[in-house]
């Protein structure tokens, strides 16, 4: 889904590269074009990438599954006329990436092009109106320690996934680690991303020296890493700083297209705040275990603003994610107590 802001935007070192991206069309490279969509949240843009092949365009994300989005595609219809779309590379399966991509390949044909995890996390959970969905929820809100009431209000919005995606097409093309893509006439390689979104596709072109990001590397927030009730002991930030270890063998000086924001180059700077960034948090996280602590109580330390209701669950999932990793380290204990509230505290 969005990302949290976090990183300090105040200690920049990378540079923002000329090459804007606006809600029209600009091309970046020979037939690679970035267009902006609005999105009704907090951070309130998408950057899609349009690549024109001979056989038609190929769509690096598609936005999210509202009408002004789906209006802005129609506005585009003039600029994309001379092409049929062929394919949607989906990056993951967030609504602000995967929304439209079922509603594409409908209504042109077009394949889906995701990563196997990426595609059945969407429809999954494109599909899931199980009580079950909701009864987990509730269960991880109850252990994260919020009220009754809290958990109540949270759960009567229940699948808030399904309204905002297209149901994602029954069969799909599986992108992988390593692959070699031909788009518009380059050769991209595939880099798997992990952390944000469990197998989350990033495209590195080592000829135009381009690196698509997703959302793993964005210049200015730290993207979100959380943990969610479907997997509640997963340990995603490992996973993401794994991640930035493998992108951060890349070359310093290639263009960085991240799916939000502006393009920008210092792509290994940008990689160290990043990491930095969640370094000081682990240890505001183990500091706030000194006493037994549920999530609730540790929150608080990591975000010092006040959080909307929309925040509470990317607040709480990302303190989840850095109290998991602890546990994995074995520096802190996690353990569930009988007023099932889960609790951590140093060991
Ligand atoms: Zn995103």
């Amino acid at each position: 889904m969005s990302s949290s802001a976090g990183a300090a935007a105040d200690a920049l070192t990378y540079e923002q590269s000329p090459l804007t991206i606006d809600s029209l069309p600009r091309e970046l490279a020979p037939g690679l074009f970035g267009v902006r969509f609005a999105l009704p949240f907090a951070l309130d843009h998408v950057n899609v990438w349009m690549i024109a092949d001979d056989d038609g365009w190929t769509l690096i994300d598609a936005g999210l599954a509202d009408q002004r989005t789906r209006d802005r595609w129609q506005e585009l219809a003039s600029f994309m006329a001379a092409r049929p779309v062929r394919r949607v590379l989906a990056t993951h399966f967030h609504p602000d990436h995967m929304g439209l991509a079922g509603w594409w390949c409908e209504r042109s044909g077009a394949e889906l092009w995701t990563s196997r995890t990426e595609w059945l996390q969407a429809r999954a959970l494109a599909l899931d109106t199980s009580e079950g969905f909701v009864a987990a929820g509730r269960q991880f809100d109850h252990r994260a320690g919020l009220s009754v009431e809290q958990a109540d209000e949270r759960a009567a919005r229940g699948n808030l996934y399904r309204p905002r995606v297209s149901v994602p097409p029954a069969s799909f093309r599986n992108v992988r680690e390593g692959d070699r893509l031909t788009l518009g006439g380059a050769r991209w390689q595939v880099l798997i991303g992990r952390g944000h979104a469990p197998e989350m596709l990033c495209l590195y072109c080592a000829d135009r020296k381009l690196l698509i990001a997703a959302d793993q590397v964005l210049p200015r927030i730290s993207p979100n890493v959380g943990v969610w009730p479907g997997e509640p002991e997963a340990d995603p930030l490992a996973e993401f700083l794994a991640s930035l270890a493998v992108l951060r063998q890349l070359p310093d000086d290639c263009l960085v297209l991240p799916s939000h924001g502006q393009p920008f180059r210092g792509l290994h700077t940008r990689i160290d705040q990043l990491v930095d960034h969640h370094r000081l948090r682990l240890a505001a996280t183990l500091d706030a275990c000194r006493d037994r602590a549920t999530i609730v109580e540790v929150m608080p330390k990591l975000f010092e603003r006040q959080l909307d209701r929309h925040q509470i669950g990317f607040a709480l999932g990302e303190t989840l994610a850095h109290l998991n990793l602890l546990v994995g380290q074995g520096t802190i204990i996690r353990s569930l107590d009988d007023d099932g509230r889960l609790r951590f505290q140093t060991r």
